[in-house]
């Protein structure tokens, strides 16, 4: 795996392009960019078919354990690896333990196991077993396994921060020796977790140590949404790539917002999961970026909006409210439940290319949400799809044209579209 970086800010953003991504050697992937959230290899909402409706979809496809640890038998006799099992065809493909939407409940992680959650309940892992399920999957890159339970609940002292990082070390080495040593993992990349919760020194000690192993690039946990306030994760952050090498990736886990992204895009994160669009279809709402969607990323930014929102801005200086934000409508959304969508016969969003606003209305998405058709959902993820890697595209162009401040303040402080 390669990542080759265009332009890189000291101390700050990074821009460039993965390369040769595991095994998947002719993919690459922008950053910083995205991947494809799926659950059990399926986006939700969407078939194989209506999927790729979508153009320019995320290379690396992200496969929970929790979503097929459950199939761990079929998987292993079937012996091809995942990706052929799933019809998964052109993409790398990413293994992560936990599903960034469900929260696994804390105090089920002991020296040796951590716990995943399937359909039938909880299922303890040891190294030998998750080391298994990777030899079954075949992934392109995969986190190694780690005990990231010290933003939850009251799992946070400065105690249990020091033993979530001495035993997720303690997994990375396990598993990198497994790795080393299993064939049918050959070329694939290992992502080091680094842990620390709310501890600056514990962050560094954790992303130092976790640089020192043969892992292939670094999945920063822990940062989750509602886990900490915005200033101080974007503060460890900057800490923690401070002392990861310039030439691996780094993919934070948790965090989706555009806001958040953008502030983490600063501290120097590359990759992020894709949850994001999946949490504001099962809301009823459309993502409403205030982008320039040429097809252009040059021209992405360079026509400024008018400055329309101070409330917006007085409220994200604020602090983060430290609670499940999963319900919470985020002002770059709009609420198509809402009774004023009723005889809106015009696009969600104007320009937008996706199947749903070239050939509906936001009144039928209306119709659809109250009435409680499936089609709602469907029509809702391709939109919030395409928005969101509109977004990404929109936000490297920024970055490309040195021109982060207005893209900032025109993105984020977009409201909710009248
Ligand atoms: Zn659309």
């Amino acid at each position: 795996m390669k990542l080759e970086l265009t332009r890189v800010v000291q101390g700050g953003y990074r821009l460039g392009v993965l390369k040769e991504i595991g095994r998947a050697t002719h993919l690459s992937l922008e950053v910083p960019g995205c991947l494809l959230y799926t659950r059990c290899g399926t986006v939700p909402h969407l078939t194989h078919d209506t999927l790729h409706t979508l153009s320019n979809l995320p290379s690396i496809t992200q496969l929970t354990l929790s979503t097929v640890v459950e199939h761990q038998e079929v998987l292993e006799e079937y012996k091809d690896g995942f990706k052929k099992f799933a019809g998964l065809h052109d993409t790398a493909l990413y293994c992560s333990l936990h599903d960034p939407v469900t929260q696994s409940p804390a105090g089920y992680v002991t020296n040796k196991t951590v716990s995943v959650w399937g359909s039938g309940g909880r299922i303890e892992l040891t190294v030998g077993r998750f080391m298994a399920l990777q030899k079954a999957l075949r992934p392109d890159l995969y986190q190694s396994m780690a005990d990231g339970e010290t933003w939850q609940g009251d799992a946070s002292s400065r105690k249990r921060i020091r033993k979530s990082v001495d035993r997720t070390l303690a997994h990375l080495d396990e598993c990198l020796l497994i790795h080393q040593q299993t064939a049918e993992l050959q070329g694939a990349e290992v992502l080091g977790v680094v842990e620390g919760g709310d501890s600056l020194e514990e962050r560094v000690r954790s992303a130092k140590e976790t640089a020192k192993r043969p892992v292939g690039g670094f999945c920063l946990d822990g940062f989750q949404t509602g886990s900490m306030e915005g200033s101080l994760r974007t503060q460890l952050i900057g800490a923690v790539a401070g002392e990861l090498p310039e030439d691996k990736p780094r993919l934070l886990q948790g965090v989706g917002r555009p806001d958040e992204v953008v502030a983490c895009v600063e501290a120097g994160v590359d990759l992020f999961e894709s949850f994001f669009p999946f949490q504001v279809t099962e809301r009823g709402c459309a993502l409403t970026f205030d982008l320039d969607l040429s097809p252009d990323p040059e021209r992405a930014v360079l026509e400024l909006g008018e400055e329309k929102d101070e409330a917006w801005e007085s409220e994200q200086s604020g602090d983060v409210q430290l609670e499940d934000q999963a319900e919470t409508i985020t002002p770059f959304e709009m609420d198509l439940k809402d009774t004023k969508y009723r005889d809106d016969f015009t696009p969600l969003v104007e320009g937008c290319g996706c199947y749903c606003c070239t050939n509906h209305q936001r009144a039928y998405l209306h119709h659809l949400l109250v009435t409680n058709e499936l089609l709602a959902g469907v029509l809702l993820m391709l939109h919030n799809m395409a928005q969101y890697n509109a977004f990404f595209r929109a936000l490297r162009g920024a970055l490309a044209g040195d021109q982060l401040e207005p893209f900032k303040k025109r993105v984020l402080r977009s409201k909710r579209v009248a």
